[in-house]
Parts: structure tokens; sequence; C-alpha cells
């Protein structure tokens, strides 16, 4: 089975403390993870060498920067690089968040650029896609998801590929408590793959595993995760508590 994987995204929230603290109630639970189950933690740049050693002895845990810059290095002041986290041994990293296409204004090419800087290093990117409300009540969603991974993700070889964990994260989802249905994820995931297979073939697509974010809490991940084609999820607000993400990760399809 393909890897099934609750990644938290802690976004720009909790202090040094704060993030030590909830790594250790995260791994106080001692949950068993399956060898096709993974966690990723989504940290702040700051935190990510605490995160990493706190993480280091727990089987699947693994650490995720939130962003990386999109040119190798140089004079971009306040920027990381790809090779900054790798580093620090951050194997994995978050590109599209809908909050850094629409505050810092990403676009689905500068988008392609990390993607290719992270593949450079052997990385894997967490590449975030999903349509907003004014597109879903259009019934645009799917052409506009399409054009999303087309333009950053489809020029990549089949072996390329295969390194991308896809989220879909409808933006009129992500931070509102409003959770999109089982039926309108699934549908979604399956349109994802079946993009995935035209182009790459459904062998290269079968392996691919594709999250689902927005309003992922406690109580909906289950049944959210029993989809035959969500295979886990990207949780920001549920996944600052302990509990509460224990609970999501217990969730995933084993
Ligand atoms: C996210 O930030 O990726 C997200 C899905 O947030 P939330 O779970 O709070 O909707």
């Amino acid at each position: 089975m393909r890897k099934q994987i609750a990644a938290a995204n802690w976004k720009m929230n909790l202090t040094y403390q704060q993030a030590q603290a909830l790594i250790g109630d995260i791994l106080a639970q001692d949950i068993s993870l399956e060898s096709d189950q993974q966690v990723l933690l989504a940290v702040p740049f700051p935190y990510l060498s605490m995160a990493n050693e706190a993480v280091a002895g727990a089987g699947n845990f693994a650490i995720a920067a939130q962003n990386c810059y999109s040119k190798h290095a140089g004079a971009f002041t306040g920027e990381t690089s790809v090779d900054m986290l790798y580093s620090l041994r951050v194997f994995y990293c978050l590109v599209g968040h809908s909050e850094r296409r629409e505050i810092f204004k990403e676009t689905n090419k500068e988008l392609a650029e990390k993607i290719d800087l992270l593949l450079v290093q052997e990385m894997r990117p967490v590449f975030c896609c999903g349509e907003s409300l004014d597109i879903r009540d259009a019934h645009m969603q799917n052409d506009f998801v399409e054009t999303q991974l087309n333009e950053s993700l489809f020029h990549l070889s089949p072996a390329q590929v295969l390194k991308v964990i896809v989220a879909y994260e409808p933006v009129w989802a992500i931070g509102t408590g409003k959770t999109a249905s089982t039926e309108q994820a699934q549908e979604m995931h399956a349109h994802i793959r079946s993009l995935l297979a035209k182009k790459y073939g459904s062998d290269t697509a079968e392996q691919i595993s594709i999250l689902y974010g927005g309003s992922v809490k406690a109580g909906n991940a289950k049944e959210l995760f029993a989809e035959p084609d969500v295979d886990g999820g990207l949780v920001g607000g549920a996944s600052l508590s302990a509990q509460d993400f224990v609970q999501i990760i217990k969730g995933l399809k084993s």
C-alpha cells in the first residue's frame, strides 16, 4: 500500500518551549506506526533542528519545513534555501500552501522551481493544491487543480514524481471549520490520481500519496482517511493539540 501520512502544519504558531512540549506530548503517547504509515511535522524554521533531534528515535516520524526559496543561493535576505534544509537533515518540505499562494503571491511557475530544487537534493515536496470557494461554486475545481498540477508538477519525470506527496486542500476548508465531505474529498482525490495516471501511468499514480487538508479534526479524520484515494491528511489547527493530533494519526488506514 502507498504511504498513509498524517502531516502537521504548525504554521507560524508556538514558542520554542511550547513546540518542545508539543512534540514531547505527542511522542509520550507511544503510537506504534505500521511500516506504511508516517507522521510528518512541518514546524517553523527556527525549530527544525530541535524537532529533528526530538523525533530521531521515533520510527516513521519525520520533520518537514513549511517553505523554501525558489533560488539556489545568493542575495535573498530572509529566505531559506533547499541546501540549508538538507544540511539540517530535513528531507521534506511543503510547497505551495494556499497561504503562500494567497499572501505571498507564489505562482505555479515559482512552485515548479522549488520542486525542482528539492528534487535535486532528493528531498520530498509536499505539493499543496486546491480551489477557492468561488471556483468550486462555478464548478471549475477539477480544471483549476489540473492547471496547478500541469504547471508545477507535470514537467517531472516518472521517477521524480514518485518523490512527491500531493496534498489536496480546498481553500474554503482551511482554517474555516468547514470540512469537505468525504464524497467531495474522494471525488477530487480520484480526479488527481486519474490525472497522474494519464500523465505517468496507473502504476506510478497508485504509488503517490494524496493527502486531504482542510479542517481535519480528531472527530472526522478516520472517516475522511477511509476513502480509497485519501491517504491521510495535512492538518493545521488540530495539529497544535497533542491529544487531537494523536487521534488523527490513529485514524490513518492500516
Ligand atoms: C493547513 O494549514 O494546511 C490546514 C489544512 O489547516 P486547518 O487544518 O486548520 O484547516
